[in-house]
């Protein structure tokens, strides 16, 4: 395909309809019919990227190969389409401020006044154009975030609208609605849906295609309504049902004809439906599976699940390719005392220690660490979670009494973990830690290599501490090991305790590279461990 094509997805009426699984759904389905497809989130708030967020606020921040620190939704990208995104696949508001502002200090603008159009414009389709440039994608398919009618959105819907014009058929608009259904009347109301249209058509937009999500099955007549007042054709009018699971999306989207109506708008195509036989097997298992594995998952921000939706999801990828359905506890490591720790935990059949900044929660998750390894329960650390294995283990086996992580006590007698040389120095909290994609060499026979079944791999970081080498002879000679250290550094990755049943601590973040198609091998094995007798 000799140009990239621009689809573009908008969201109305309320936020949370799920842009985000819709535009995956889409590209997995175009992917599906063998086009290089790739998805790119625009963020309406003014921080330069999502780290700097606390979880409660936006859930998760997902980071990128290249250690870009992104929306939780790049996270789905991923996970449906199998290919990595990177930092130009999520751009906030505050990072288009920002680069206007330098190009105007560097004097790139030659003297002329700065404006939100056509400058803050012409950077967003700068942005947008990017990912299309070099020939790499037949499609973009960019999500604007937020609602249209915001102010934020404003700039976003106008670099929408340029886009179009100046694109014609190699540009299209899906808009997401909600459809809502009045129990008092027993009636699907359309309303919502066309007040939306309206506010896109009062900044010039006219949406090619509408998504609307509804409780209920709609009617023809409804979609004929919404066809006539939204100037749409009603074959792109798709209804976008509550299903179970967001990995049945893409296959009621197929069903729908989402891909079909996109291809045809934009003067592409149409061959046969491809089959979507692996996502249908995963799905098949996902829905078949009738034994359960309990999954503890020990955090400080589990009121919010989304703060751990990478866990989560990769917890369920891997628990269906084990045949078993994941039932996954949230507890909150702050209500984890002394005394009702074995009451809470017994009967898990996995404990999972999540990641973490700051002193909130840490006793809690130390003492979920103590619980799993006295009782063999396999025991999977994250990040923080494996910093926090290395801290139980040197108060409680090693004996050193008030042994900690200088991020909680920073006159600790014993820093098992401390700071990284190379962030001693750094003042700024906004995209300096540890971030992105290092080599790690596993240790032969250890539980690690066993799962990767390779000596080298790569995988994803972000922190700013470390496990303190002075300490490793001591915690090897007494019975925890290293079994995984960056090769070029020294810098210790994975933590293990050998005599354990399954018990392994890991200083990056296995859950960012969990696909739908390609479980990950750590937390197949952790399963694994969980459900063999
Ligand atoms: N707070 C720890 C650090 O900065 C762990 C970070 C994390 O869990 N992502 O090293």
């Amino acid at each position: 395909m000799p140009e990239t094509r621009y689809v573009f997805v908008t969201g109305g009426v309320a936020s949370s309809l799920g842009k985000g699984i819709i535009s995956a759904s889409l590209a997995k389905l175009l992917q599906s019919r063998g086009y290089r497809v790739t998805i790119q989130k625009l963020d309406p708030y003014l921080n330069v990227d999502p780290g700097t967020l606390n979880p409660y606020e936006h859930g998760e921040c997902y980071v990128t190969d290249d250690g870009a620190e992104t929306d939780l939704d790049l996270g789905h990208y991923e996970r449906f389409l199998n290919v990595p995104t990177s930092q130009a696949n999520n751009v906030t508001t505050g990072r288009i401020y920002q680069n206007v502002i330098n190009k105007e200090r560097r004097g790139d603008y030659l003297g002329k006044t700065v404006q939100i159009i056509p400058h803050i414009t012409d950077e967003i389709k700068r942005n947008i154009k990017l990912l299309g440039s070099k020939n790499k994608y037949d499609f973009v398919i960019t999500e604007i975030g937020g609602t249209v009618g915001d102010i934020e959105s404003l700039p976003y819907v106008e670099a929408v609208r340029q886009m179009k014009w100046e694109l014609g058929h190699h540009a299209l608009v899906i808009h997401l609605t909600l459809v809502p259904y009045l129990n008092a009347s027993g009636e699907l109301k359309t309303k919502p849906t066309q007040h939306s249209v309206k506010a896109l058509l009062e900044t010039g937009v006219q949406p090619d295609v509408l998504v609307l999500r509804t409780e209920h099955e709609l009617t023809p007549d409804i979609r004929k309504k919404v066809a006539l007042f939204c100037n749409v054709d009603s074959r792109a009018v798709i209804q976008s049902i509550d299903v179970k699971t967001i990995y049945e999306v893409p296959v009621k989207m197929q069903e729908e004809g989402l891909d079909e109506i996109v291809l045809q708008k934009m003067d592409l195509p149409v061959e046969e439906r491809p089959s979507l036989k692996e996502w249908k097997d995963f799905l098949n298992k996902l829905n078949k599976a009738s034994k359960t594995v309990t999954i503890g998952l020990v955090g400080k921000y589990v009121e919010l699940a989304d703060a751990y939706k990478s866990i989560i999801e990769a917890l369920i990828h891997a628990s269906t390719y084990n045949n078993r359905k994941a039932k996954i506890e949230l507890i909150h490591s702050e209500s984890l005392t002394d005394k009702t720790v074995a009451d809470q935990l017994k009967g898990l059949d996995a404990i999972l220690v999540a990641p973490g900044f700051g002193h909130r929660g840490i006793e809690g998750k130390l003492l979920a660490v103590k619980y799993a390894r006295e009782n063999n329960v396999p025991f999977l650390g994250i990040c923080l979670g494996m910093q926090c294995a290395v801290i139980e283990y040197a108060r409680n086996v090693l004996k050193y009494a008030d042994a900690n992580s200088r991020e909680m006590n920073y006159s600790t007698h014993y820093p098992v973990i401390d700071l990284m040389e190379d962030q001693k120095n750094v003042t700024d909290k906004g995209g300096t830690m540890r971030l992105g994609a290092y080599d790690c060499s596993l240790v032969q026979g250890s539980k690690s290599f066993e799962s990767y079944g390779k000596e080298l791999i790569s995988e994803r970081h972000r922190h700013r501490y470390e496990f303190n080498n002075d300490y490793l002879a001591a915690y090897e000679a007494g019975g925890m090991k290293a079994a995984g250290t960056n090769p070029d550094t020294g810098l210790v990755e994975i933590m293990e305790i050998p005599s354990h049943k399954w018990f392994v601590g890991v200083q990056f973040h296995p859950e960012y590279s969990s696909t739908v198609l390609k479980p990950h091998p750590i937390f197949m094995a952790f399963i694994k461990a969980a459900i063999s007798e």
